[in-house]
């Protein structure tokens, strides 16, 4: 049996037709498959590899702490020296209310995290969300995600939670003093890259503390420099109660968190005590990996040159057959008339034929009819401009 049939009949699948391509070998933004050729990879693990595919600084930071311990014990009571670099190099670079790093294994966990200790401060049930966000898989992240097409088959979820339109200021009223909290992706991602309108997350922040009601930004996709700045709130003034991270968070290594006032975490520490658990969340080697990766991020001044990066995307991509480009920094939506349209240039992208250089990417959850364009923070201005060509030779070869 060949790898691909091996592939199929024993890895758990997500869809009936996976692309099944298989990479060997990852470096900066380029992927090389089994036959030796190459890709340039415009979804970076989805947002993950912000510093690039196996940086030669996380690779050593990953070799070094494997080598020391891997795994020690469950949660909480041992002193994780890689957990407490990471974690006080966090929260020097977030607002002084952002001051404790709870780890969680995924981003989805985070979320979890950040509902319960909500329920458990505010001593309300309520959760709102908003349509066509994500902001995990997991049985209660699906709960508050925007899209019944998505969660239905799922049902029963958990009770008493809400779906607001995005940037709708009316819609704001519903959030009351029976709200526990708001979470809400500062860039909606999985929507297609939808910013917050002029005014509208601070109109939130201020509904939120209104009404007592914590706000829970989602910047597991959209922090980590992706938008140009390190955190995405930062470009809107406002501060959450509890920020939501993961994917770049762990430098390629899996690792997810949620970030409060010490105050407000500590009540995972009694009544009840172990409020939340998790064996893997903070885990050594991911924590290395992570901090190598943010010290990459914030000490080699990728961020600068995102709006460079960004409007160069902006500049090639042109094209009768594109409907519309919407973008926050490297966080980029190529819209199409449908996901049929999409789906055939994806294909035409990482047409596996040797020769050319191949261009992976994919859709949006929410927003199938438009191209992903997420790359790793590192994309060279000429693998832009490839991965541009590229993409505007496929849509010169589509034929509808
Ligand atoms: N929130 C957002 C905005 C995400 O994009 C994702 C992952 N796509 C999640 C939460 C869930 O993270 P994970 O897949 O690590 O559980």
């Amino acid at each position: 049996m060949n790898q691909r049939q091996l592939f199929l009949n024993h890895v758990g699948q997500t869809s009936d037709a996976p692309l099944a391509l298989e990479i060997v070998k990852a470096r900066g933004s380029r992927l090389w498959d089994v036959a030796g050729k190459e890709y340039i990879d415009l979804i970076g693990g989805i947002s993950v590899c912000n510093v690039g595919h196996c940086h030669p600084k996380v690779v050593d930071a990953v070799q070094k702490q494997a080598a020391e311990y891997m795994h020690i014990m469950v949660y909480g009571e041992l002193l994780v020296t890689p957990q407490v670099a990471y974690a006080k190099k966090l929260v020097d670079h977030l607002p002084a209310s952002l001051n404790s790093v709870f780890y969680t294994a995924s981003g989805s966990e985070a979320t979890e995290g950040a509902m319960k200790l909500a329920k458990r401060a505010t001593n309300r049930t309520q959760i709102i969300g908003f349509k066509n966000s994500y902001h995990g898989s997991t049985q209660g992240a699906l709960s508050i995600m925007g899209s019944e097409y998505w969660k239905n088959a799922f049902r029963p979820l958990l009770p008493d939670t809400l779906q607001l339109e995005y940037n709708s200021f009316d819609d704001l009223q519903y959030i009351t003093e029976q709200t526990a909290c708001v979470v809400a992706e500062t860039i909606q991602a999985e929507a297609g890259v939808l910013k917050p309108q002029n005014g509208w997350l601070l109109a939130l922040r201020n509904r939120c503390t209104a009404t007592g009601t914590l706000l829970v930004l989602d910047e597991i996709q959209c922090g980590f420099g992706r938008n140009g700045t390190l955190w995405a709130f930062q470009q809107f003034d406002v501060v959450p109660d509890i920020l939501l991270l993961g994917k770049a968070l762990g430098g390629g290594m899996p690792l997810g968190a949620f970030v409060a006032d010490k105050k407000l975490m500590d009540l995972f520490t009694y009544n009840p005590v172990l409020g939340h658990i998790n064996t893997f969340g903070g885990h050594p080697v991911s924590c290395a990996a992570g901090l190598a990766a943010f010290n990459i991020l914030t000490e080699e001044n990728l961020l600068s040159a995102i709006k460079e990066k960004e409007a160069l995307f902006l500049y090639l991509l042109q094209h009768p057959v594109i409907k519309a480009v919407r973008s926050c920094g490297l966080m980029i939506a190529v819209e199409f008339d449908s996901f049929e349209t999409n789906k055939k240039i994806i294909d035409i992208l990482v047409d596996v034929n040797p020769g050319n250089t191949g261009v992976f990417t994919d859709w949006f959850l929410f927003a199938s009819n438009c191209l992903r364009i997420v790359p790793p923070l590192v994309i060279s201005n000429e693998e832009i401009s490839l991965a541009c060509k590229s993409i505007i030779r496929a849509l010169d070869r589509f034929k509808g």
